[in-house]
């Protein structure tokens, strides 16, 4: 995210995460409006990611993903361990939730299914979810959700896949140039590694 706007989005997401932060996890708040903007933004995101249905309102957070409310039955059916379906709308949400559906998305998992051969077929999209790789990910979306909440104010998702060789003066914002001096080298260094959902997906055996 480089333009002038989406920098004010970003802005915006992170001091509501900020609020958010401060409320105890067990209760949460609605959706933020700025971070639900973002998150509708982001590629993929307009569709349900399992049958295509326009302007999800249901999500899996497990996976940071969208979903029309026919395919949130189905993820219950699942189970939470599996797939943990929220509303967007009518649900409260906590600061951990938020920043894995900032930091997943429709294309993304999509993408990452149709790298192990499980694309968007009506088959794929009821047997994906229990697969090994399908742990994989939701295990790392979860475990870089909480690490990018750990490491300060939120600067969107491609200052949390920056290399740590990024220079802080890069973003004209000052609120980011503090919260990427305030975050400690370990920590981005952390946040990088964590970011293997990239690197490392395609040794991952789809079995089932
Ligand atoms: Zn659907």
């Amino acid at each position: 995210m480089t333009s002038s706007e989406d920098l004010s989005i970003v802005t915006r997401a992170a001091a509501e995460l900020e609020r958010l932060r401060k409320v105890p996890q067990h209760d949460g708040t609605s959706f933020p409006r700025a971070c639900r903007k973002m998150m509708l933004s982001l590629p993929g995101n307009s569709r349900c990611v399992d049958c295509g249905n326009l302007n999800p309102d249901w999500a899996s957070v497990s996976y940071g993903v969208l979903l029309c409310v026919r395919c949130s039955g189905r993820h219950r059916s699942y189970g939470v361990a599996k797939s943990r379906v929220r509303s967007i709308s009518m649900d409260a949400w906590s600061h951990t939730q938020v920043l894995a559906m900032l930091e997943g998305g429709n294309e993304q998992l999509q993408s990452f299914f149709q790298r192990h051969q499980m694309g968007n077929t009506s088959i794929a999209s009821s047997h994906r979810y229990h697969t090994k790789a399908a742990e994989f990910y939701r295990t790392h979306l979860d475990i870089h959700a909480r690490k990018v909440g750990s490491c300060g104010l939120y600067g969107g998702r491609s200052q949390s896949r920056k290399k740590r060789s990024t220079e802080p003066k890069q973003t004209n914002s000052h609120k980011l140039e503090m919260n990427q001096q305030m975050a400690s080298k370990t920590c981005r260094e952390k946040q990088v590694h964590l970011l293997g959902i990239e690197s490392r997906r395609q040794s991952i055996t789809a079995t089932q």
